[in-house]
């Protein structure tokens, strides 16, 4: 797959060109940085935390039944990715890696800061973050079409829930709905930045995916 992934023309340079680690893959290179381990296991217990928890099941049941070409989510882990990039989803249309951002702040430090910025608790935060990140392994590609998803899927969520978790919900469906806004609004200029980017390295033959699944860093 490294060899795949070198012959995509379009990758951003940036992210070509940086050791990224993640799970007990041979798709995957594993980094030498002991740092960079370490925030890819601690990505890794956040992933499979979140999946393993209520919200993670009632998302991944609601991706299953909207998701357009899911990719199998081979492993998680963390990346060098650009500045303003939180996570990512890197794939190559069949399978790929969720990592989050480790370049120069943690994965928690960014969250921390989009927590503020919104008014929501961190694991909320993390919550929406990773959701979004599955949104693109559900096949959803563009961020305004990922938040739009996400939308609907958080009204569910809040038409469900009672008391202060109906109260998140209905925090996080607005969070998305304003994200989406700003993406259809911005498309084209990059006052808005996006949570985070996909690059497809390799376009490929669409094969229906698994739910998706984390291995261990
Ligand atoms: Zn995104």
């Amino acid at each position: 797959m490294r060899k795949e992934m070198s012959q995509q023309q379009n990758l951003d340079e940036q992210l070509y060109h940086q050791p990224w680690a993640a799970a007990n893959d041979d798709s995957v290179q594993r980094s030498i940085d002991p740092t960079q381990q370490a925030h890819a296991t601690d990505m890794y217990g956040r992933v499979e935390q979140f999946l393993a928890s209520q919200e993670g099941h009632n998302l991944t049941d609601y991706l299953q039944r909207h998701g357009k070409n899911p990719i199998a989510l081979r492993g998680v882990g963390a990346g060098y990715l650009p500045d303003h990039a939180v996570a990512a989803v890197i794939h190559n249309g069949l399978e790929g890696v969720l990592v989050g951002n480790y370049n120069g702040r943690s994965f928690e430090e960014r969250v921390q800061e989009m927590a503020d910025r919104y008014h929501l608790d961190p694991q909320s935060m993390v919550e929406y973050v990773l959701s979004h990140e599955l949104a693109h392994a559900a096949g959803y590609d563009a961020e305004a079409d990922v938040e739009g998803l996400l939308k609907d899927y958080f009204a569910q969520q809040m038409q469900h829930a009672e008391g202060p978790e109906r109260q998140r919900y209905q925090q996080l469906h607005e969070i998305s709905g304003q994200r989406e806004q700003q993406q259809r609004t911005d498309r084209g200029n990059h006052q808005e930045k996006p949570l985070a980017i996909v690059i497809p390295f390799q376009k490929g033959q669409y094969q229906s995916a698994n739910e998706p699944r984390a291995y261990a860093a």
